[in-house]
């Protein structure tokens, strides 16, 4: 029907009609014409939709306050088709939460003054991590906000709101939360410092120091302090977030001008910390699923039993090893005749994405550049990883949607589904992986019904039972005992 215009009346009836019957099928409830629903109609129309929903409740300002969205039925048989894998960063690819949660505490510290671990000892990981992790900025901030806001301090939030607003004007790289930042500046009666003339002097690629952010931060509160309207307790949620995103920014700014090692040193008193790590598997996984493993199987069998052992602290069974080895060589040669369709799909906006993902790859580049004999094979796998926009075939991030929509919605999901270009009717032959509660949720709510859980430490506390197997050995579990839930004869 493409390019064709249509100008009869009739012509027009007769194509909608055909359109209304085709999309109709079998199903009775899509033939209800209504556009409105009483309470009871809406009750029939929503128990049709699936026997499991999931409750996501949405921000203070966002109408209703919670959805229900009904989820996908899980499939627990093996597939005999698989045609694309949808996958989380933050946990699942790779591990960043150590810079988040550093960046969250570092928020009520700020709101707080209490700049110290003797003032402060900080985030409590038994109480406060499976509320900060997993889920959207705007969800972590607002638990923080709520936990702790009795300790902050008046002068201290506009000092920290003030100067994190001139940082991210002024060296920030994303223009999005740059707007967002002018529109709270407007909102709070400080919209003056979007002109300062100080702050337009700053040389924006020289990040500042201790001592410079002590000297501007002074600066913001003596010249906009006064003017600053006092916020709401939403307002204070907006407040968190940018100081928020400012920290995090700043520390994915400096690990890509090549100062992590000094980072690290700072944060976390090691230098050799690795601030972004490849999660165990995920440089085999990567390549065998793109049908890239061609030679080599019995060395990259290898390092995902390592994998497993580094992901379970236990080695893989011995009793086991033959017939996974026998499984993963017709694995890898099944992709080699079926690639997946790969996408990575994350809470995280753009520009963290984009860092954070350049480093994961140019790790598992080196993992494999270490591993692999020299081939023609090896050139290249490692062409498909120097960049991972060459690995991709979809890269879903924030940006695509917007904070208030971000997982557990399932709407990251959907643009992931559309932009690999799987119709519905093929969602089941699609996997997705997740560590989080709010990520397992967001795949089934997209219509995903092979939702796979792969908790690591951090979100080992998460309610999981949205997924449809949760596999404690992450990727390599997945790999070695799953078969990547598929039947190969
Ligand atoms: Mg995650």
């Amino acid at each position: 029907m493409t390019n064709t215009i249509i100008t009869q009346p009739r012509m027009w009836e007769s194509i909608i009609r055909k359109i209304d019957s085709r999309l109709r099928g079998n199903d009775n409830v899509t033939k209800m014409k209504k556009k409105f629903l009483n309470k009871k109609e809406a009750k029939q129309l929503i128990s049709k939709l699936g026997n499991e929903f999931a409750i996501v409740k949405n921000p203070g300002y966002i109408h209703p306050e919670y959805e229900l969205y009904p989820l996908a039925p899980k499939i627990k048989k093996p597939a005999n088709v698989l045609t694309a894998s949808v996958m989380d960063m933050d946990g699942t690819t790779t591990t960043t939460e150590a810079l988040c949660i550093h960046s969250l505490g570092f928020m009520v510290r700020k709101l707080s003054g209490r700049m110290t671990i003797d003032q402060w000892k900080g985030l409590d990981s038994v109480k406060d991590y499976p509320h900060i992790i997993g889920n959207s900025t705007t969800k972590h901030v607002e638990y923080l906000i709520d936990k702790y806001q009795k300790t902050f301090i008046n002068d201290q939030i506009i000092k920290s709101f003030l100067y994190a607003a001139g940082w991210t004007i002024t060296y920030g790289k994303d223009n999005k939360r740059k707007e967002e930042v002018i529109l709270n500046l407007n909102d709070f009666n400080c919209a003056d410092l979007i002109r300062d003339e100080r702050l337009i002097k700053l040389n924006p690629s020289s990040l500042p120091d201790d001592e410079d952010e002590e000297q501007l931060s002074k600066y913001l509160f003596l010249q906009y302090g006064a003017q600053f309207k006092k916020p709401d307790s939403h307002s204070l949620v907006r407040i968190g977030i940018d100081v928020y995103y400012q920290r995090y920014h700043e520390i994915l700014e400096r690990i890509k001008l090549g100062e992590g090692k000094f980072i690290a040193e700072n944060l976390f008193g090691n230098p050799e910390k690795h601030l972004i790590e490849a999660m165990p598997g995920i440089e085999i996984f990567l390549p065998m699923i793109k049908g890239l493993i061609t030679s080599n199987e019995e060395i990259y069998f290898n390092q995902l039993l390592l994998d497993y052992e580094i992901k379970c602290g236990k080695n893989f069974p011995e009793s086991k090893i033959d017939k996974a080895r026998k499984s993963f060589y017709n694995l890898c040669k099944h992709f080699v005749k079926d690639p997946l369709k790969a996408a990575v799909v994350t809470s995280s906006i753009h520009y963290e994405a984009d860092i954070v993902l350049r480093e994961v790859f140019k790790i598992i580049y080196a993992k494999l550049d270490k591993m692999l004999p020299v081939s023609s094979e090896k050139n290249l796998i490692l062409n498909k990883f120097k960049d991972h926009r060459n690995y991709y075939d979809a890269i879903i991030t924030a940006s695509d949607s917007n904070e208030i929509r971000l997982k557990p919605h399932r709407d990251l999901y959907n643009i992931a589904l559309y932009k690999l270009n799987v119709p519905r009717e093929k969602f089941d032959q699609v996997v997705g992986f997740e560590d989080s509660e709010s990520g397992t949720i967001a795949i089934r709510a997209a219509g995903i019904g092979l939702s796979i859980a792969v908790p690591f430490a951090e979100t080992s506390g998460h309610n999981l039972k949205a997924a449809t197997y949760v596999c404690k050995g992450g990727l390599p579990e997945v790999i070695l005992k799953h078969n990547l839930f598929l039947n190969l004869r």
